[in-house]
């Protein structure tokens, strides 16, 4: 059995060839994805859509609601979904109230068990914004906190840490978008060194730095490497995997290296909003069967496993935002 699992191990650190994965069941949760329609658009936010959508070369994404979410997890085998909605009630104006967007959320999940939905909220709100944590995650059981720095604040400001003591007490983790932003936020915001302090203060939060931080992905996983409540998510690679798969295997290499993969990064896709650079299915398929190349085995990197991928694709997830 030994020598079995060994000649195995010597075919699959053979550069990049797929392993046979038949044997395994491969379960999927897509720990980042986002719906809305466009009624809930902001003008500005139509506007950033539009821009991303002609530097892409796609129409824009005006309309992504919960069917085609749901009509893409069955054709790529994704068991459950995180839906994680966004805050941008302080610099725009929005078609919905603060509320009316958790309870639209909240309402568009009912009854699905495959999705969870967080509560997205810009910490500036203050107490508004702690009530509406409390009744989202309360009476409207949401199963996070979303926020996203680009809209105008460093996450490490002591006026915040109110809203992470209240999520400790409600047990729930806290998703924060990091590194790359669309026109019209800014970017200086987004780093994930301002997390840092953050993690460090509240060790009992789990805390997920969205996208691995790009392009500050050295940084990122400085943060997750030392602080072991800290997660990362590999939504919106499919970018670079589609056109230059070696950053992804070396972003993975280095995570390794500093120990947060495997225990502490999780797969993502950020659907819909890269389905023009590798559809949903083929990004599963890229990730959950990777193997490094033979190039960064030969500069020293370990190579990496099926099962160490297992935990990327299902059971930090499931640990995570399912407690289990
Ligand atoms: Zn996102």
């Amino acid at each position: 059995m030994q020598g079995a699992s060994a000649a195995y191990a010597e075919v699959i650190s053979e550069g990049n060839s797929f392993s046979d994965r038949s044997d395994l069941i491969l379960r999927v949760i897509d720990a980042h994805v986002h719906t809305w329609t466009h009624d809930m658009l902001s003008e500005k936010d139509i506007e950033a859509r539009r821009i991303a959508a002609s530097k892409a070369g796609i129409p824009p994404q005006l309309d992504a609601p919960i069917s085609k979410l749901k009509e893409a997890m069955k054709s790529a085998g994704i068991e459950r979904a995180v839906i994680l909605p966004i805050d941008s009630g302080l610099n725009q104006k929005m078609p919905l109230s603060l509320r009316e967007k958790t309870n639209w959320h909240a309402d568009e999940i009912r009854g699905d068990k495959s999705l969870i939905t967080f509560v997205g909220l810009d910490p500036r709100r203050g107490e508004e914004g702690l009530a509406e944590l409390e009744r989202a995650v309360k009476d409207k059981g949401c199963r996070g906190l979303k926020m996203y720095p680009p809209n105008g604040f460093y996450p490490d400001e002591k006026r915040f840490y109110p809203y992470y003591k209240l999520c400790t007490d409600l047990n729930i983790p806290v998703v924060i978008h990091q590194g790359f932003t669309s026109r019209f936020k800014h970017v200086k915001y987004a780093r994930p060194v301002y997390v840092d302090k953050v993690a460090a203060d509240f060790p009992d939060l789990k805390i997920v730095l969205a996208h691995v931080g790009i392009p500050w992905v050295d940084e990122a996983l400085m943060v997750s490497s030392k602080n072991p409540n800290v997660s990362v998510d590999v939504s919106g690679w499919q970018a670079a995997a589609s056109t230059v798969p070696m950053k992804v295997y070396q972003m993975v290499a280095d995570a390794k290296f500093v120990r947060v993969f495997p225990n502490r990064m999780l797969w993502a896709s950020d659907f819909p909003l890269f389905e023009y650079a590798m559809p949903i299915g083929e990004w599963v398929r890229f990730f959950s069967k990777m193997r490094l190349p033979s190039t960064l085995i030969d500069l020293g990197y370990s190579q990496i496993t099926d099962s160490e991928l297992d935990l990327c694709m299902w059971k930090n997830a499931s640990h995570i935002f399912f407690g289990e």
